[in-house]
């Protein structure tokens, strides 16, 4: 694609947009001036659907009108209620319905995949990681090493960036998934990397590892809803994600699963165990049936009945991926976004900045991590004072992520401006 950098140009690809209208269906929140800001920080919270507070109230009106009896009653009954977002959910997983669950907090769900997936053994029992991975995996990860009487400093193998690189290489990974084959357990990285936005080659990475017996698990935090997957015909073990970044469902909103259905469907995998995992045929026979037996799929993982409020926002979120007809024409104008962002920062000629994100589309999502080389914390709270809401990593990484949903190509341009004028 050939881009310029006249404004009529954002203006026009704005104007032959066909994901444009979906915008006005977001609460942009507005700035000093009272217009909205130029929000790119949706790889943080995405932005609340408007749909969002009437799916919510529905909820609490049936609280209100019907208690206990809600549970059952006609409707979106509470009691399957996590069922309404299996095939949304399935889809932009490149899952099979049988495959996804949704449930609990991110990294609730890492320790729960890891109770199944690792299980360390004498001499197989190390896990590889990307490093820098996002705090809260490398907090659990280690704890689960400790959890099983190992110590982290010889269980944890990290993938990292070579001398001189911001990015981890597929080859980097695989030469290590080679050389220590006989001793990893499990591979368990982060599909889309909080920090650089690079997204890594999954397909290649869990064939790597699968071909030594090893299990892989992938964090797609910063992945679902911002990239295509596929992760049914990939092979991959298992995944987790949260739903508040590119699902857009709210803060803290009920996150998700991904089990391959080779173990979904295993019910003799080990796992920690609650009663909405129990098949629910003897789900309510509570004391008379002390037997836990898992459903054969996804749900087996399932322990809680569903958190309502933190779901019902999904529900409006996922419709909206499903509006816009789903990932394809969304990954379409992701690539254009961002293609277009790294353009201009190229050709306003930003020499104080560099692009640490792979410049290759395939090997990122819409995010650019930007890093400044000089007066950093000053740049970022300029942007702050210009209207513009991204964020900033210590000690020098601005991290823009214009979404396909509600960012338009102007904004890109005028984000660009700005730096421009404060580099
Ligand atoms: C956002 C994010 C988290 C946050 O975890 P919660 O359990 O939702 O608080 C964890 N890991 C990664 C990779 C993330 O991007």
């Amino acid at each position: 694609m050939n881009f310029c950098a006249d404004e009529d140009f954002a203006l026009q690809l704005d104007a032959e947009d066909p994901l444009r209208p979906s915008r006005k269906k977001f609460h942009l929140p507005l700035g000093k001036d009272g217009k909205p800001v130029i929000y790119f920080a949706g790889n943080s919270l995405g932005l609340m659907p408007k749909a969002a507070r009437a799916i919510l109230e529905e909820e609490l009106d049936n609280w209100a009108e019907l208690g206990v009896d809600a549970h059952h009653a006609a409707g979106t009954p509470w009691y399957s209620y996590h069922e309404t977002l299996r095939e949304p959910t399935a889809r932009l997983a490149g899952a099979q319905p049988n495959e996804v669950i949704c449930m609990n907090s991110l990294t609730v769900n890492i320790h729960l995949m890891m109770a199944t997936f690792y299980r360390p053994a004498k001499s197989r029992f190390k896990i590889l990681m990307e490093d820098p991975a996002f705090p809260s995996d490398t907090y659990a990860i280690k704890s689960q090493i400790v959890h099983h009487g190992l110590d982290p400093k010889e269980a944890l193998i990290l993938a990292r960036p070579r001398k001189g690189e911001f990015t981890v290489r597929t080859e980097e990974i695989v030469d290590l998934i080679e050389k220590h084959h006989g001793e990893l357990a499990a591979v368990m990285m982060g599909a889309v990397n909080f920090f650089t936005g690079q997204l890594f080659d999954i397909e290649r990475i869990t064939a790597a590892a699968q071909k030594h017996g090893i299990i892989v698990g992938f964090d797609l935090a910063h992945a679902m809803g911002n990239v295509p997957l596929s992760l049914h015909k990939w092979n991959v073990d298992f995944a987790v994600w949260c739903s508040y970044k590119y699902l857009n469902a709210g803060p803290g909103a009920v996150a998700g699963a991904f089990v391959h259905e080779r173990h979904a469907t295993n019910t003799k995998l080990p796992r920690f165990a609650g009663w909405f995992g129990n098949d629910p045929n003897t789900r309510f026979r509570l004391h008379l049936e002390p037997e836990f037996i898992p459903v054969s799929s996804a749900d087996g993982w399932q322990i809680s009945n569903p958190p309502i409020f933190s779901m019902a926002p999904l529900r409006a979120s996922l419709a909206m991926f499903d509006e816009a007809g789903g990932m394809e024409p969304l990954r379409a104008k992701s690539i254009k976004v961002t293609g277009y962002l790294q353009f201009l920062l190229e050709s306003v000629g930003h020499s104080a900045l560099t692009v640490i994100t792979p410049r290759d589309a395939a090997s990122r999502g819409c995010q650019l991590s930007i890093l400044a080389h000089e007066h950093p914390k000053e740049l970022f709270q300029k942007l702050q004072a210009a209207g513009v809401k991204c964020d900033f990593r210590e000690p020098n990484v601005i991290r823009a992520a214009p979404t396909p949903l509600y960012n338009t190509f102007h904004e890109v341009w005028w984000f660009a401006q700005i730096l421009a004028e404060h580099q």
